[in-house]
């Protein structure tokens, strides 16, 4: 049994030590006007990876990588980098595969 190393968290820029994220701030204006959740994390984009064995059958569930990107709130920086990598469960569907550019196929499931 291999001890999980995730949810991995990467909590400063590599290269200002900012732990602050563009979208963060964005976010926690919103959540002043109390048009959002203060405490929903947030990150501009999420890379799902899905962890499927092309030689196994797949279940009815799949693995799934998630990378939650977003860029540095330091004005001296603004570099996009990676804040948080999980990984969760995904139901598969049992339809015909998704074709290239549909975004069907997964849905995050147990991200928080
Ligand atoms: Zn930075």
């Amino acid at each position: 049994m291999v001890e999980s190393r995730f949810p991995m968290l990467f909590e400063k820029c590599p290269y200002y030590g900012s732990t602050e994220t563009i979208t963060q701030l964005a976010w926690a204006e919103e959540a002043e006007k109390g048009r959002v959740n203060k405490d929903t994390s947030v990150a501009a984009e999420h890379i799902q990876t899905p962890l499927i064995d092309p030689k196994k059958p797949i279940g009815i569930s799949a693995g799934i990588l998630m990378l939650h990107i977003d860029w540095c709130a330091n004005t001296e920086c603004g570099r996009r980098r990676l804040t948080k990598a999980e990984v969760g469960a995904a139901p598969v569907s049992m339809g015909p595969p998704p074709r290239q550019g549909s975004s069907g196929g997964f849905m995050p499931k147990g991200f928080g």
